[in-house]
């Protein structure tokens, strides 16, 4: 038996093989051994299967999303048809005397940078699409199948690191937990697991011989075990289910208030990044939606989503949530949230960067279409909308203007919308000295905890070696929610914690006590908060004030 220790993401129990994915660039073979006249016939070959799975591809998609949204497929057939491309592979094919996958990686490189720098933003996207082609004929070249990362069997992912367009990608049926090499425990990949519930550790110097071998990964220690004893494999599978033991106990408590015993009431909701983990969110009891991460939507697709799907996704989590509030954040995407189609540059300081309402407000045609779905679906039942990385009054006008704008043009056309309430995250230092001014264009306030912590303590939430560092109980982010909720409240704003700081258990009395309306938090943490909140008497004194 072998361990290796990291950073726990999530208390649970995984038993299963070890899948060790490596990334595949570096692999590939510059010096071919064949002649210049096999390697061209390569080509054409795996060009032929790839034009045959893209046409699967596409049969499949026009059943499932319609015509507009399967139409970046032709494009992708289109693009293994296009003479100047084919040129490319031929000429540095000829110039390395390389192999075809060579060629063609080098190919998709070239196009999709030269794709990346133009001006208009149609054929700035089609830069993800050349890289997309290209993945796909290099995969069919090496046999390595579209979806390397995982196999058929259930398995424990170890990987050096998962981006988080990776993780919303994954099959999570196969996943049993996942390993990295790096990646820290505040980030957006992390969150994901969080909220999927998956057991997941960071920070583990796995050796890659361990690839295919049983293991047990243990969330409560931090630790894997490769190879374990009969002994150990027990002990794992006690603790396994000592949790399920543990959940069905909470379970007594659904349809239960979240109220204190002196009778103080919170709301408990959940944080959500899918359409699928409304299920986990409903099997958790939760009272709403309290932050729907959209983002992830846009991680997902290949290229921007249109506002038929992105309604048809709102209106399944509004009806399936059944009357409960549904809070949807806008786009909050750049930073370690990065898709290709949206051509983003590479920054010197991505966490200070263009992201969020930066992006938003700067391509409105992006924004109005996220708006106009999120009309729509309120039209099918009670929904919120909610602005991350405000730092100013007039970003919000500017957001709202927009709003109403695209409100204006769906009455025009005939089409319904509902009421939508105002939200603002309330995650860097300039939102909490503004609260007052944001109060009065809001109705409620969402505080992120995990950026506010970022920014207030200047420190990296993507840095894994400054998880000791990062505190977002340090007193001045606890003043700084202090001075939100007391500014929020003056002005009739409700308000929230929707950071991972609300899921912390030391910290729900001190919350209650602030006066706070609102936790949300991933779906596994809303039972256990709904048990300490019962148990809790706020008549009498505090034993640890933690401020
Ligand atoms: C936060 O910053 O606390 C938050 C909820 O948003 P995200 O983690 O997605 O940045
Ligand atoms: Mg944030």
């Amino acid at each position: 038996m072998q361990t290796a220790d990291g950073n726990s993401i999530l208390k649970g129990v995984a038993i299963g093989p070890l899948r060790i994915f490596k990334r595949t660039e570096a692999e590939i073979a510059a010096l071919s051994t064949l002649t210049p006249a096999e390697e061209a016939a390569r080509f054409h070959a795996a060009r032929v299967t790839a034009m045959e799975q893209i046409q699967t591809l596409y049969d499949k998609a026009l059943g499932e999303v319609g015509a507009a949204d399967a139409a970046i497929l032709v494009i992708h057939q289109m693009m293994l048809e296009d003479e100047d491309y084919l040129e490319a592979v031929r000429r540095i094919m000829e110039e390395h005397g390389g192999t075809a996958e060579y060629a063609v990686s080098a190919a998709g490189r070239e196009f999709a940078a030269a794709f990346a720098a133009v001006e208009d933003e149609y054929m700035r996207a089609r830069s993800a699409d050349v890289r997309d082609v290209s993945r796909r004929m290099v995969n069919i070249l090496t046999n390595r199948s579209d979806a390397s990362m995982q196999d058929s069997r259930p398995a424990i992912l170890a990987t050096d690191d998962l981006t988080p367009s990776e993780m919303v990608r994954l099959d999570k049926s196969k996943l049993l937990g996942i390993i990295t090499r790096h990646g820290s425990s505040s980030s957006h990949t992390a969150i994901l697991a969080r909220t999927m519930n998956i057991p997941a550790l960071v920070g583990v110097d796995f050796d890659e011989s361990w690839d295919g071998k049983m293991a047990a990964l243990d969330g409560y220690a931090g630790r894997l075990y490769v190879d374990p004893t009969e002994e150990l494999l027990t002990a794992m599978e006690e603790k396994l289910q000592a949790d399920r033991r543990h959940m069905s106990r909470l379970r007594e408590l659904m349809g239960k208030s979240n109220a204190t015993l002196d009778g103080r009431e919170i709301r408990v909701c959940a944080n959500i990044g899918s359409v699928e983990d409304v299920e986990l969110a409903l099997r958790n009891d939760a009272q709403g939606i309290g932050l729907f991460r959209s983002e992830f939507i846009y991680l997902e697709s290949e290229d921007y989503p249109a506002e038929e799907r992105q309604l048809s996704i709102y209106r399944r989590v509004v009806e399936a949530m059944a009357g409960k509030r549904v809070v949807i954040r806008t786009l909050d995407i750049g930073a370690d949230k990065q898709t290709a189609y949206f051509g983003l540059e590479g920054e010197e300081n991505p966490a200070l960067g263009y992201r969020a309402i930066r992006i938003c407000l700067t391509r409105p045609e992006i924004f109005k279409t996220q708006l106009r779905a999120i009309l729509r679906a309120s039209a099918f039942g009670p929904v919120s909308i909610l602005f991350p990385m405000i730092i100013s009054r007039e970003e919000v006008r500017e957001a709202k203007a927009l709003l109403a704008a695209c409100r204006a043009d769906l009455k025009r056309e005939g089409v319904p919308t509902g009421e939508l309430e105002i939200g603002v995250m309330i995650e860097t230092p300039a939102a909490v000295m503004l609260a007052e001014e944001l109060a009065e264009e809001a109705d409620f306030f969402s505080i992120g905890t995990n950026d506010l912590t970022q920014y207030t303590l200047a420190l990296d939430r993507q840095n894994p070696s400054l998880d000791r560092f990062y505190d977002p109980r340090h007193p001045a982010v606890l003043r700084m929610i202090r001075h939100t909720l007391e500014a929020g409240h003056r002005h009739g704003c409700r308000v929230c914690i929707c950071g991972e700081l609300g899921s912390d258990q030391t910290m729900t009395e001190t919350f209650i006590r602030m006066g706070i309306d609102e936790l949300s938090v991933s779906p596994s943490a809303i039972l256990p908060l709904r048990k300490l909140i019962r148990g809790l008497d706020l008549s009498r004194p505090q034993e640890n004030t933690g401020d």
